[in-house]
C-alpha cells in the first residue's frame, strides 16, 4: 500500500464552537475529561464483549482492559483499550459531527455562558471533545474490529481535523493520545492519575491499569445486600452513572427480587431537572445487565416515559448474555421487569412523601411536570400518579403551600361529590378570580392549576376516589347543600335588568351563547362559564394552538344582579339614548372576564373602547385647583 497524505476535514460548526470554548476554559475541574475517555473506552470494550458473544468469529483470549500511559519525556497521555475501535468512516461520523439533539442545546448554553458547568458535558453525548481540556493536540490512533489496517485521526482543536492510515500493526481498538499542554503536567504524573481514576473510574465494569496496578475495583454494587454498601458508594455509583460529578442524587432505591422475576436494580433520583435549566432532554436511559455483564446501556424500554429521568442500572438472571439489541425488544422479561420498576418507583414515591415531606416537595418541583404526564399516559396507575401529584389551592394563608387530592378529599365539605378546579396562567389572579366568590362563601376549597396542563391531566383522570374532578367555570358544578349560606342579604334583582342583559345579547351577538344573571358572584359584575362542561376554555384554546380543528365552546355571559355598576346601567337603561354606552359596557365586561380567564380579548376593539371611556370620564373632571 503506498502511503497517502493525511485527508483533511472540517469540523461540524458546533463541534468547532465547543472546542474553542473548551480550548479556551479556565475551567478549573478538567479531571473529567479523563473520565469521559474512560468512560468511551469503557464503552467499546461493552460493545466489543456483546459482539464476541453473538458473533463467534470475533472472539479471542485477550483480556478486555483499559490502558494509561503517560509519558513525561513526549509529553503524552494515551489512553488505550481494546475495544471495537472505529473505522474511517466512523472517526469522520463520530468524531466529527454531533449525533444527539439534545447536544446542540448544550452548547448553545455552553456558548452563552462558557465558565458555565463543563462537568455536564459526558451527559450531552460529546464528551470525546473534553480532550482539549487537557491537550493542545489529540491524536486517536484505532483499529475497528471490522479492519485489517488502521487509522489516525488528528486535531489541535481549531476547526479541522485529518486522517491518515496507519497500517496494519495498529492494535484492535482505540488509542486516545493527549499532547498536554503546558501548564497541565501534572496530568502525566502516575499518582495524580491513580488519584482520578479512583474517584472518577471505580465503577467501569472493566480493570483500567496504570504501571501494572489495577486501579479501579469493578465492583457490581448492585448485587450486593443494601446492608454492605456505604452512602459514599452509591453516591459515587450514581455519580459515574449520570457523569454528573458533584452532584449528590436526591434519592435511591435498591431493589432485589427473586420471584416471579429474579432481578437486581439500584434506581437514582437526580437532586435536579436540567431540562428545567433550559437544557434539552438529557437522552439516557437505565443500564441492563444480564448476570452482572452490561447488556444495553441505556435501555428506554424498562421505565415509562414519564419516569425517564431516572439514573439505574437493572440486572436480571432471565435475560441470555447474547441478546440483541432487536431481540431485547421483543424479549418477554422486559415489559414484566418494566411493570414492577414502575410500581417499586411509585410506591417509593409514596412513602416519600409521607416520611419525607421535604425531599418530596423538592421532588415535585424538579420532576412533578414529568411526572403527571403519567396521569393521561398510564392507564394502569393513574390514580397511583395523581396521589403523587401536588396543587395550590385557596385553602389556607400560606400561598406555597401544597395539597395532594387526598389531602383535598379528607377536608371537603359534607356530601361534597366533586373536587372543584380553577385553570389561569398566573398564580395571583387565580387566588383573585371573581368565580372563586361562590366557593368562598360556601367554604369550598378549589385547586388552583397555573398551568393548563395539570388540569389536561386531571380531566384525563375523570374522577379520583369517586369524586368527580370539575372545572369551576362548567355547568356541570353542583354545590353540596350543607353549604348553602344562610346569612346572606342579598339586593332584590333591579326591575330594568331584563333590558340591560337585552342590550348585552345584543353587542355581543354569536360570541356567546347565552347572557343571565348569576347568584354565584358577590362584588364583581360578571363572568364567563362554559355550559358545555368538559375542558375549561383556557385550556381548550391551548389545545387549538397545536390542533387547529379542536372544537371552542362557546361561553354563557352571567352578570351579577348584585354588583353595584350592573344596577347602575340597569338604571340609565330606561333611557334610550344611554344605549351605545351600555352596549360598549357589555363588550368591555365580557373582554375583561377573558383576561381574568386567562385568554386574549380582541386587542384592538378593547384598546380603542377603554381609551373612549378614559376620554369621557376626562371630560368630567374639572381643570381649576378649588
Ligand atoms: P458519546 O460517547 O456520548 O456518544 P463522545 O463524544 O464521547 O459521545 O463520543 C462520540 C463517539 O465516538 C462515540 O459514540 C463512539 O462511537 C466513538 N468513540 C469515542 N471513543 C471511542 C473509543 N475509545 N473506541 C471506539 N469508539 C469511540
Amino acid at each position: 500500500m503506498t502511503a497517502a497524505a493525511p485527508e483533511a476535514f472540517s469540523f461540524q460548526a458546533e463541534i468547532s464552537q465547543l472546542l474553542h470554548i473548551l480550548s479556551h476554559s479556565l475551567y478549573q475541574n478538567r479531571e473529567i475529561a479523563l473520565r469521559e475517555l474512560v468512560s468511551n473506552a469503557s464503552d467499546a470494550l461493552n460493545k466489543l464483549r456483546h459482539i464476541q458473544l453473538t458473533h463467534q468469529q470475533y472472539r479471542d483470549d485477550t483480556p478486555l482492559a483499559i490502558t494509561l500511559i503517560p509519558d513525561k519525556e513526549a509529553r503524552t497521555l494515551t489512553i488505550q483499550d481494546n475495544g471495537i475501535g472505529l473505522t474511517r468512516d466512523e472517526l469522520i461520523q463520530n468524531l466529527g459531527t454531533i449525533a444527539h439533539s439534545g447536544s446542540k442545546e448544550f452548547l448553545t448554553k455552553l456558548a452563552d455562558n462558557p465558565q458555565g458547568d463543563l462537568s455536564l458535558i459526558g451527559q450531552f453525548g460529546v464528551g470525546f471533545y473534553s480532550a482539549f481540556m487537557l491537550a493542545d493536540k489529540v491524536e486517536v490512533i484505532t483499529r475497528s474490529y471490522l479492519d485489517d489496517s488502521g487509522w489516525t485521526w488528528e486535531s489541535d482543536g481549531s476547526g479541522r481535523f485529518t486522517i491518515e492510515a496507519a497500517g496494519a500493526d495498529v492494535p484492535r481498538g482505540a488509542q486516545i493520545r493527549l499532547h498536554m499542554k503546558s501548564d497541565l503536567e501534572e496530568f502525566l504524573e502516575p499518582h495524580r492519575l491513580k488519584g482520578i481514576i479512583r474517584r472518577y473510574s471505580t465503577f467501569v465494569p472493566f480493570p483500567v491499569q496504570l504501571e501494572g496496578e489495577q486501579l479501579n475495583s469493578q465492583s457490581p454494587i448492585w448485587v450486593e445486600p443494601k446492608s454492605q454498601i456505604s452512602a459514599e458508594q452509591y453516591e459515587g455509583f450514581y455519580q459515574w452513572l449520570s457523569h454528573r460529578s458533584t452532584e449528590k442524587p436526591l434519592w435511591h432505591l435498591h431493589l432485589a427480587a427473586d420471584s416471579p422475576l429474579q432481578f437486581q436494580s439500584i434506581l437514582y433520583c437526580p437532586a435536579t431537572n436540567m431540562e428545567l435549566l433550559g437544557f434539552g432532554r438529557v437522552e439516557h436511559g437505565i443500564h441492563l445487565c444480564a448476570k452482572r455483564i452490561l447488556v444495553q446501556p441505556d435501555n428506554n424500554d424498562l421505565l415509562p416515559e414519564y419516569l425517564h429521568f431516572l439514573y439505574g442500572i437493572v440486572d436480571s438472571a432471565d435475560l441470555p448474555l447474547n441478546v440483541s439489541r432487536e431481540t431485547l425488544q421483543d424479549h418477554q422479561v422486559i415489559p414484566k421487569l418494566k411493570k414492577v420498576l414502575t410500581k417499586k418507583v411509585l410506591d417509593h414515591l409514596g412513602s416519600l412523601a409521607e416520611e419525607q415531606p421535604e425531599q418530596y416537595r423538592t421532588f415535585i418541583e424538579q420532576f412533578g411536570s414529568i411526572l403527571r404526564t403519567g396521569v393521561s399516559s398510564d392507564w394502569e396507575n393513574r390514580e397511583k400518579i395523581a396521589g403523587l401529584l401536588r396543587f395550590h389551592s385557596t385553602y389556607g394563608d400560606d400561598r406555597a403551600a401544597t395539597l395532594s387530592l387526598d389531602d383535598y378529599i379528607k377536608r371537603a365539605a359534607e356530601g361534597q361529590t366533586q373536587i372543584y378546579y380553577l385553570t389561569g396562567l398566573q398564580r395571583d389572579a387565580l387566588a383573585n378570580h371573581p368565580r372563586l366568590a361562590a366557593f368562598r362563601k360556601r367554604n369550598l376549597e378549589v385547586l388552583l392549576l397555573d398551568d393548563p396542563i395539570d388540569e389536561y391531566a386531571l380531566a384525563q383522570l375523570g374522577d379520583y376516589k369517586e369524586k368527580k374532578l370539575v372545572s369551576i367555570d362548567s355547568a356541570d358544578v353542583n354545590f353540596p347543600e350543607s353549604t348553602e349560606p344562610t346569612d346572606e342579604t342579598l339586593l332584590p334583582p333591579p326591575k330594568d335588568l331584563p333590558r340591560v342583559i337585552e342590550l348585552f345579547r345584543g353587542a355581543l351577538g354569536d360570541k356567546v351563547t347565552e347572557v343571565k344573571e348569576t347568584s354565584k358572584l358577590t362584588d364583581a359584575p360578571c363572568t364567563l362559564t362554559n355550559a358545555d362542561g368538559g375542558y375549561s376554555r383556557l385550556l381548550q384554546t391551548v389545545i387549538r394552538q397545536q390542533m387547529k380543528e379542536f372544537p371552542q365552546s362557546k361561553p354563557v355571559f352571567e352578570i351579577n344582579p348584585q354588583a353595584a355598576l350592573i344596577r347602575r346601567l340597569a338604571e340609565l337603561s330606561v333611557n334610550p339614548s344611554n344605549d351605545d354606552f351600555i352596549r360598549d359596557c357589555g363588550r368591555q365586561l365580557f373582554a375583561n372576564a377573558q383576561l381574568l380567564d386567562g385568554l386574549n380579548p380582541e386587542p384592538h376593539d378593547t384598546a380603542t373602547r377603554m381609551q373612549q371611556f378614559m376620554e369621557a370620564l376626562a371630560q368630567t373632571k374639572t381643570a381649576i385647583i378649588v
